[in-house]
């Protein structure tokens, strides 16, 4: 840690200075290096935490007074974890203590809206493929009908316009020395009042409800994909517009299909005399139907073959992607004692076959291996 300059130095006071001095001089010196002031200026960002240092640890008698007896050492070390005021984190208390409703009132200077909600729905991958319509069920809040929204028992009465911020729903104040907006403590930011709250909704204005809404789901839909439906959140009371809502799509796996993009993978077990005779599999489709796949003799295992526009659907288009069906070649169990002889017999006759023909990745492993064994 680089050397700390002295407190009293830091804030320009005689080390006599009465706590009205510290804060007249904190106030001035925190106003000319203030970060917002000087935007990019790392130099002033460093002083302006070190006057904020040096005033948290003076305007506290107590901790003022350790400081003028034992000097930075009352502050670092032995304070536990924390490390104590001194440190960041003593800035960032000031600083939030001085400037956080600052801040506050500008993020909640924006639109004015009711809240927004989240749901999540699941579909099935044919769902997903061929589009749906969901039926959902949620909670959320409506207009008041007792009231109108208006939030008062006497709706002909209406709301009247709050006297402290005059409607604005936020109210300027002198926060230390800055000039800070902040909501309006008596309408909680609303800029209006009722005098006689509605008895159903207790002033709010709104009321809970659950809401059913059809949420159609188009085709090609992708697993978390977000679809927001404007103006079916919360409302945000008379005169506010509603929140919205967003629906989140989690598309199921499925059994047989998987999905990647617009293609459709899908992979089938063929027998092995299938593989190695040839032969033509029925394989399904994901819009519901057949088709057949040719697999010509001598197909190895995890082969794939593709059916041009059998995949998916793509989204807001009538194109569809491809299907890729990949050949897992089973070998046969629990063989009749018919089938072991002419498995036997087969196996008998490979002898007299050309291996580097019949079985060229068996022909090939092998050769590999006796380079291996001799050392090559
Ligand atoms: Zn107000
Ligand atoms: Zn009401």
């Amino acid at each position: 840690m680089a050397t700390k300059l002295d407190y009293y130095a830091v804030l320009e006071v005689s080390r006599t200075a009465t706590g009205d001095e510290l804060k007249k001089s904190y106030r001035r010196l925190a106003m000319k290096y203030h970060p917002d002031r000087n935007p990019g200026d790392t130099e002033a960002e460093a002083q302006f935490k070190q006057i904020s240092e040096a005033y948290e640890v003076l305007k506290d008698d107590q901790k003022r007074a350790a400081y003028d007896r034992f000097g930075h050492d009352a502050f670092e070390g032995g304070m536990g974890g924390g490390g104590g005021f001194g440190g960041a984190g003593g800035f960032s208390d000031i600083f939030e203590q001085m400037f956080g409703d600052m801040m506050g009132g500008r993020r909640g200077g924006g639109r004015r809206a009711g809240s927004d909600l989240q749901i999540q729905i699941e579909v099935t991958l044919t769902e997903a493929f061929a589009g749906v319509t969901k039926p959902v069920e949620y909670r959320t809040r409506k207009l008041c009908e007792a009231c109108d929204g208006t939030g008062s028992s006497d709706p002909t009465q209406g709301r009247t316009t709050c006297p402290t911020c005059h409607g604005a729903g936020k109210v300027r104040a002198q926060q230390g020395f800055f000039l800070v907006e902040r909501p309006c403590p008596t309408c909680h930011g609303s800029g209006s009042m009722v005098k006689d709250p509605c008895k159903v909704c207790h002033g709010v204005g709104t009321t809970e409800e659950t809401r059913t809404l059809d949420i159609p789901i188009p085709a090609g839909v992708e697993d978390g994909t977000r679809i927001r439906l404007s103006g079916e959140g919360e409302s945000g009371g008379k005169g506010v517009p509603p929140g919205d809502l967003y629906v989140h799509i989690a598309v199921a796996q499925h059994d047989i299909f998987q999905r990647e993009g617009a293609n459709i993978y899908c992979r089938v077990p063929v027998r092995m005399t299938q593989a190695a005779l040839g032969a033509e599999v029925e394989v399904p489709v994901i819009d519901g139907t057949r088709a057949r796949v040719k697999i010509p003799a001598g197909t190895q295992s995890a082969e794939t073959f593709r059916l041009r526009g059998k995949g998916f659907s793509v989204l807001r288009s009538a194109a569809r992607g491809d299907m890729y069906v990949q050949v897992s070649v089973e070998t046969p169990q629990h063989l009749t004692k018919r089938q072991r002889e002419l498995l036997e017999e087969f196996e008998a006759g490979a002898d007299e076959q050309d291996h580097s023909k019949a079985n060229p990745q068996e022909a090939g492993f092998f050769a590999k291996v006796r380079d291996f064994f001799d050392g090559k």
